[in-house]
């Protein structure tokens, strides 16, 4: 049901903008910026969407200090997490744990693709984290259990993708209430602002985007997502990628493909603390 993200990038502000809010404009897009941050109660720091992070590590650490306090309050784990290797609660400081990624799969969970992710994140033993839609969600209960039993983490992507940044506060707040339980909120299409993240912080969750946009959702083959995941890696780096949204063939093939490269270069695969 998601179409191609919306790309938001905030430095090219007036150029992307027209662009962004056509894209807004469709219910289901997807979202897809490059950069993104774990982001920001702090209007200051970035978030705006979009921009990319990958040039401003700076800001994205500042940006990811700023939320911790909203964090802490939440630590409920899944029941049948497996021991894994993630994080501790809280930690936020992605970037200080060596050759570690952060893979992200939004849009699902999907009947026919989630599976296959799982599948492939259980053969190169990578931990990651779903940004899930509520709507899915309750369509595919067992596949978010599946998700938490395999020792991922899940963040809230909304209850149907719509752009939050067009709405009205209590319609923010009923997509974001009825989306799935999460310390983390990925808005769709990366679209956010300082009043999307305050009231974000209020449900105590965190916006996190992401660093690198591997435009899977534009079907632009495997070994273009393949390359753009290989071309981001780098200790810290939140990968976009979805699992949901259409035919995820590519980002299945892709996936395995650079797991097993990266995992040769001494990355490994950890779920973001949500
Ligand atoms: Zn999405």
């Amino acid at each position: 049901m998601t179409k191609p993200p919306g790309k938001l990038l905030p430095l090219v502000a007036a150029l992307l903008c027209g662009a962004v809010l056509a894209q807004a404009a469709t219910p289901s897009d997807h979202s897809v910026t490059s950069a993104a941050a774990p982001v920001t109660q702090t209007p200051s720091h970035g978030l705006q969407p979009g921009t990319s992070k990958r040039g401003e590590p700076s800001s994205t650490k500042q940006a990811t200090q700023s939320t911790q306090s909203t964090q802490s309050t939440q630590s409920t784990q899944p029941a049948a997490k497996p021991a894994v290797a993630k994080p501790p609660a809280d930690d936020w400081n992605l970037a200080a744990h060596g050759k570690v990624l952060y893979l992200t799969f939004d849009d699902g969970p999907q009947r026919e693709w989630t599976p296959k992710v799982l599948q492939v994140l259980r053969k190169h033993k990578a931990q990651a984290t779903f940004f899930v839609l509520g709507i899915q969600v309750a369509q595919y209960p067992e596949l978010l259990a599946a998700e938490r039993a395999a020792g991922h983490q899940v963040g809230n992507h909304t209850w149907d993708h719509k752009t939050l940044t067009l709405l009205p506060d209590a319609k923010v707040r009923q997509e974001i209430a009825t989306g799935v339980k999460s310390k983390c909120l990925r808005p769709p299409t990366g679209a956010t602002n300082a009043k999307i993240a305050a009231i974000a912080a209020a449900y105590r969750q965190r916006q996190v985007l992401w660093d690198v946009d591997t435009k899977d959702w534009e079907k632009p083959g495997a070994a273009h997502i393949e390359h753009a995941i290989l071309a981001g890696a780098r200790p810290g780096a939140i990968i976009l990628m979805h699992d949901g949204g259409g035919n995820r063939s590519q980002t299945v093939a892709a996936l395995d493909r650079a797991l097993t490269k990266l995992t040769k270069l001494g990355y490994t695969y950890r779920a973001l603390p949500c």
